[in-house]
């Protein structure tokens, strides 16, 4: 297969998600649609939940926001004291409902549930060969793979099956299963994807991130470890270590831009600090003569607070996010994504009239929404000057490990240097974040995944290099 055919497939089975789950409460099923609904930035293509009352599962799933999907009558459907669910990020290609998690079957454990975050590397392969063995799949996600690999494990008891898989499966996975007497949370060995464990009114929580604890009002105990398979049943708590686990590669990307600020992630650390680091080091870095600094709306907000108290420039408001539309970024059409930067972000008029404004986003993907706000700040704003400041280094390769990035050939600073960028997008002045810089606002930078910065992929990618 050509790399451009590769590439599309594995974009178009691209997996982005948040998942929740909880043992032990009575009202499982609505405190895993709070935990969804405050992951909700994690996936807006569709959600589901599956509870289990110990002996019965049932599931319901749907398109859509976590709020539009579980109506009171819909909750009531899905009885029992344990729950998983899931929110699915939109994606090119693979955007229905058959995609859309949990996934449910019976097999020799009885019946089991999964949700995944993550994006396994060596998910076609393991596809075509059980598709060889006769296996029928239902979607092209990878969670289905990974279904179909329980279902053929050898392994005894449900604890040895999932040891088993995890072991065959590569790449990024953050995977809750739920069986008719156990919740089990297992984390790649890298870690890539974040997963917290929480405890609330006698029962365990786990979840993407800890803003999800926060909804429901549940403490913070401690991540899953790399490469940890933890059981959570009527006896409590059992940790195995499932996998090897010698190397970190937490995802950097879920500091610049993914996590929802409040949470804290990878070791409990709170991601608002971290990005208003970024800025701070940015401003050090990258300092330009000016009167105001503007962040985009909402994810530049903290590294913009960083660079304000760094450089000593007033922090102003010159742009307006409007909350009730779609992450542009996952509109499929390119036409569709231009219109969507303009009914998402608007330009205060005035506010910035004579003024030389400096602008801080977090990331520069393609370029479509840096473009149109430098023009917006200088039009309608009135800016004299437009400097453009980004609070993570020139983004250059796909990911394969969960983040929705695109292929290579349409990462703007892929194929063009920094002084091109500028110029396509019409700032006075660009910069973006070094990787040096990057690694220095991070706790144990060792430990991080900076791939789409420096294409060195710590897990390696699907079959052939699709970064040549
Ligand atoms: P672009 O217009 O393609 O350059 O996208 C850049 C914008 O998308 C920035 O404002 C980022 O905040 C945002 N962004 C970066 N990464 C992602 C992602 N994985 N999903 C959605 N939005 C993103």
């Amino acid at each position: 297969m050509h790399c451009r055919g590769l590439l599309d497939k594995i974009f178009e089975m691209r997996e982005e998600c948040g998942v929740f789950g909880i043992y032990g409460h009575p009202e499982a099923a609505n405190l895993t649609y709070l935990g969804l609904y405050a992951l909700q930035h994690r996936g807006q293509e569709g959600a589901g939940i599956c509870s289990c009352d110990g002996h019965t599962m049932y599931i319901e799933k749907a398109m859509g926001y976590v709020s539009e999907i579980f109506s009171e009558e819909r909750l009531k459907r899905l009885p029992g004291h344990a729950a998983i669910g899931h929110n699915r990020y939109s994606t090119a290609g693979g955007s229905m409902l058959k995609n859309v998690q949990p996934i449910m079957a019976n097999c020799m454990l009885g019946a089991l549930s999964l949700a995944h975050n993550g994006n396994l590397t060596n998910a076609a392969s393991l596809r075509k060969q059980l598709q060889h063995n006769g296996a029928i799949f239902q979607s092209n996600s990878d969670s289905e793979v990974i279904l179909h690999l329980i279902a053929h494990a050898r392994g005894g008891s449900s604890g040895e099956k999932f040891i088993e898989v995890a072991r065959e499966i590569e790449g990024a996975f953050s995977l809750l299963i739920l069986l008719e007497d156990e919740l089990v949370a297992i984390r790649d060995a890298f870690g890539v994807r974040p997963l917290s464990l929480g405890q609330f009114d006698g029962a365990y929580v786990v979840a993407s991130e800890t803003c999800a604890f926060d909804l429901i009002g549940a403490t913070y105990i401690r991540d899953i470890e790399p490469g940890e398979m933890l059981i959570i049943n009527q006896n409590g708590l059992h940790s195995v270590k499932a996998i090897d686990s010698n190397k970190r590669a937490y995802c950097v990307f879920e500091f610049i831009y993914f996590a929802r600020p409040d949470s804290k992630i990878f070791g409990g650390q709170n991601v608002h600090r971290i990005r208003k680091e970024l800025g701070r080091r940015l401003a050090i870095d990258s300092h330009v003569d000016a009167d105001v600094v503007i962040p985009v709306p909402d994810s530049g907000v903290p590294s913009t607070i960083g660079y304000a108290e760094q450089s000593g420039l007033p922090f102003d408001l010159g742009l307006v996010r409007n909350h009730y539309v779609g992450r542009t970024f996952i509109e499929p059409k390119s036409s569709i994504r231009h219109f969507g930067v303009k009914i998402k972000l608007n330009a205060i008029q005035h506010i910035n009239r004579g003024q030389r404004v400096v602008i801080v986003d977090d990331s520069i993907v393609r370029g479509t929404t840096s473009k149109k706000i430098v023009k917006m700040i200088r039009e309608l704003g009135k800016a004299k000057e437009v400097h453009l400041r980004i609070s993570s280094p020139c983004t250059i390769a796909p990911c394969f490990y969960g983040i929705n990035t695109p292929t290579r050939n349409e990462l703007i600073a892929a194929t063009h240097q920094v002084e091109e960028i500028r110029k396509y997008l019409t700032a006075d002045s660009l910069a973006y974040l070094s990787i040096e810089g990057l690694r220095s606002a991070l706790p144990n930078p060792d430990d991080y995944c900076y791939a789409c910065f420096n294409r060195e992929y710590p897990i390696g990618f699907p079959q052939e290099d699709p970064t040549s």
